[in-house]
């Protein structure tokens, strides 16, 4: 990095400053709709940061993992572009944003019956249904294999956050059996949701998380082990709809405050991506009433601001 706020020493000196700054910030209440992840450490809190050149900076605890949730929805996605290519995978699920809550199933019922996008639950559910594999142990297969060269190693299931959300997740399976009714999920509706359900229960520590979001900021490739993990031209489909949607309901404010693709998981994580420079990683698990981590949201604010990160700054120094 040129900029001298972005030198080594800045970087690791600022997420330090706002590790400290935002501890002490005890707003927001823990996701107990899943009863596992009502057990977390309210004062969990990791930052990292990961630059395309692969150098990695942390605060906090930012190598402790947490169950990923809905930060998997845009790499599963990638993952079925990756098998099928953009046009099948939007025949069964839309680009556009919602306004509703990541768990709606109201938008679903009302107009084309065809999820809005790959971010909610709806259009998750939707493309995990695509996910190509000889058997459910072969899918999952494919997608921990795919999640471990995002994080540069091996990664497993937090199987009591699974098995939690298998028998909690009423809503979920409503939305899949409302997607088979419209035609939009195979006959395999438990094994399906059962897909979902592990995508969302792998463990990755912020760091992780932000080496999988320098992934996407290096055009596909991951910086430390230099290996191609998304074709490039899927880049451009999952950072646009990460961009307009990976915040639900409130992505039109993150994109006025931020101005990065991103998303977020109700175990507390929030990644977001710098085209070309680096992918940033905040995990705190107390969220704000849209499922986003409050301290997350605070620490993303303040630094897209004292780093000038945001897309539409008009490419000139902050
Ligand atoms: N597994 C969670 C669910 O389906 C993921 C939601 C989220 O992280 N926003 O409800």
């Amino acid at each position: 990095m040129n900029e001298p706020h972005l030198s080594p020493a800045a970087i690791s000196a600022t997420l330090r400053e706002l590790h400290e700054k935002y501890l002490p910030l005890r707003e927001g209440r823990l996701a107990d709709y899943i009863p596992e992840l009502s057990k977390a450490d309210p004062d969990h809190f990791g930052i990292a940061v990961a630059t395309v050149k692969g150098e990695v900076f942390e605060a906090g605890n930012a190598e402790d993992p947490i169950t990923l949730q809905s930060v998997s929805k845009p790499f599963v996605y990638g993952m079925a572009l990756e098998d099928l290519g953009a046009e099948a995978v939007h025949e069964q699920v839309g680009m556009e944003p919602t306004g509703e809550a990541f768990n709606s199933i109201i938008e679903l019922e009302k107009k084309t019956h065809r999820p809005y996008n790959p971010m909610i639950n709806a259009g998750a559910l939707a493309v995990t249904n695509l996910i190509s594999g000889t058997s459910p142990a072969d899918k999952l297969g494919r997608i921990l294999r795919l999640f471990s060269r995002y994080a540069g190693h091996p990664v497993h299931l937090d199987g009591s956050v699974f098995v939690s959300e298998r028998f909690s997740g009423h809503r979920n399976r409503a939305i899949a059996h409302l997607l088979r009714h419209f035609g939009r999920m195979g006959p395999e509706i438990d094994e399906n949701l059962d897909l979902y359900f592990q995508q969302c229960s792998i463990l990755f520590s912020t760091k992780d998380m932000a080496l999988m979001a320098a992934t996407l900021a290096n055009g596909g490739v991951q910086p430390v082990t230099g290996e191609r993990v998304l074709a490039r031209p899927n880049l451009r489909p999952l950072l646009s709809l990460m961009f307009t949607c990976g915040m639900y309901d409130s992505s039109g404010e993150w994109a006025f405050h931020v101005g990065l693709p991103a998303k977020s998981g109700v175990s507390g994580g929030i990644l977001a991506v710098v085209p070309g420079k680096m992918g940033i990683a905040v995990t705190s698990p107390l969220l704000d009433k849209s499922g986003h981590s409050v301290r997350g949201h605070a620490v993303f604010r303040e630094l897209a601001e004292r780093w000038g990160l945001s897309l539409f700054n008009g490419g000139g120094e902050a």
